[in-house]
């Protein structure tokens, strides 16, 4: 789950992590407000969850209350589009309004989960501000990598070490040494799976401090963590992901054209590559689970066909712990609540398959029955390009 840049920001505060002070607003006048207690310069910033405001007309800099007024009015309810959001954008519904800072330098800091080394990595660079993913592509040498040892957690030291490499002095280095112990035990206590400072900066007096701030939690252990979950916010999530989640669905939106419902994230996986063999592209991952209900074959219907690009269906399920004749039982119930109205080709192997096969023929539903997964990829990619929608 990801979160705000606002409550990002708290999280990290919590952990001792220095951040420009700030509040959040909904309102303009409440933008007002804000930067009246605030007292001199201010930045609004839009909050959605996605970087690259900056250049997007997201971020602006005030030198008092009206104006500050003024960008919040420019900013609220503005699409912003930036690389991270995708050509349809993002409408703004929240700015933050921070404490302006001034900048001396900006630099780029993060902490993620190295999984190739089973440990934390810390990315640091000198050259922050812009997007890392270009310095890593043209002058990956500016960009210092260090492990954190599971089993000797932080130590000062890594703090020293890259506080050194990044061209701090010694006593930004010990600022530094702080900030980076508070972002790793906020990285660790919260479960997060991403930290991310771009740009964490240096003032002119020598204060190193965080600009910027994203956070990824870890979904499977949001149970753990009741007030950052509740800092959750649906708008910034795809629709049918939420319905998804709701009914009990794994399903992540693609840009592809073949609806696939599979059970297992595994034979997912592998429907997914062999469309793509087969020269079409999936439009989602779906791990309808075990289960294969009725009720979760019909929620699975729904949603795949709530997406417009969907030209085409493949249901691929093995019946393992589910029996086949109960998914086909679940496919013919789903088919009569929900109007399909898409090629749909359906291989259903394992326990009774050939019961299931047998009552899919004669439900006298217009689908196309498949053994093979190679065949089934055949035929629902040559469905998808004939595609009726
Ligand atoms: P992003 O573009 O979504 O990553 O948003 P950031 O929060 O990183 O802000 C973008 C840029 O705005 C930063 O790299 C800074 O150059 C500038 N900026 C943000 N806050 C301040 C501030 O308090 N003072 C000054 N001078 N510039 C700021
Ligand atoms: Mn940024």
């Amino acid at each position: 789950m990801n979160v705000h840049e606002y409550q990002a920001k708290e999280v990290l505060a919590r952990f001792g992590v220095p951040v420009p002070p700030g509040e959040v607003a909904e309102t303009p006048e409440q933008a007002r407000e804000i930067a009246e207690k605030l007292g001199g310069k201010v930045v609004v910033k839009a909050q959605v969850h996605a970087g690259g405001r900056g250049k997007a007309g997201g971020v602006k800099l005030a030198d008092g209350p009206a104006e500050a007024e003024e960008k919040a009015r420019q900013i609220l309810g503005m699409t912003l589009v930036s690389p991270q959001t995708g050509p349809q954008g993002k409408l703004v519904r929240k700015v933050y309004v921070t404490k302006a800072v001034d900048i001396e330098h900006e630099y780029y800091l993060s902490v993620l989960v190295d999984r190739a080394n089973a440990c934390l990595t810390i990315m640091a660079s000198a050259e922050g501000g812009v997007e890392i993913e270009k310095v890593a592509a043209e002058s990956p040498e500016k960009i210092v990598r260090l492990a954190v040892s599971p089993v000797a957690g932080f130590s000062p030291y890594l703090g020293r070490r890259i506080g050194f490499s990044l061209g701090l002095s010694p006593d930004q280095v010990k600022q530094f040494t702080k900030l980076l112990s508070g972002i790793v035990r906020c990285f660790l206590e919260t479960d997060a799976s991403l930290v991310e400072i771009n740009p964490m900066i240096r003032t002119p007096e020598g204060e190193v401090v965080a600009l910027d701030a994203k956070i990824s939690f870890d979904d499977n252990a949001l149970f753990r963590h009741p007030d950052i979950a509740e800092m959750r916010d649906i708008h910034e999530e795809d629709p049918l992901e939420v319905e998804a989640g709701e009914a009990g669905l794994n399903y992540i939106r693609l840009d592809g054209t073949v609806g696939c419902m599979v059970n297992g994230a595994g034979l997912a996986m592998a429907t997914m590559d062999i469309i793509d063999q087969h020269g079409a592209r999936p439009a989602n991952f779906l791990d309808v689970g075990g289960g294969a209900s009725k009720e979760s074959v019909t929620a699975a219907f729904r949603i795949l066909l709530r997406d417009p690009d969907v030209k085409a269906i493949l249901v691929n399920i093995f019946g393992g712990i589910v029996r086949c004749d109960r998914v086909a039982e679940g496919i013919i119930a789903a088919a009569k609540d929900v109007e399909i109205g898409v090629p749909l080709v359906v291989r259903l192997q394992g326990t009774n398959h050939e019961e299931a096969r047998k009552m899919l023929e004669e439900s006298g539903l217009p689908l196309i029955v498949a053994e093979e997964l190679d065949e089934a990829a055949r035929k629902v990619v040559e469905a998808a390009k004939g595609g009726a929608r």
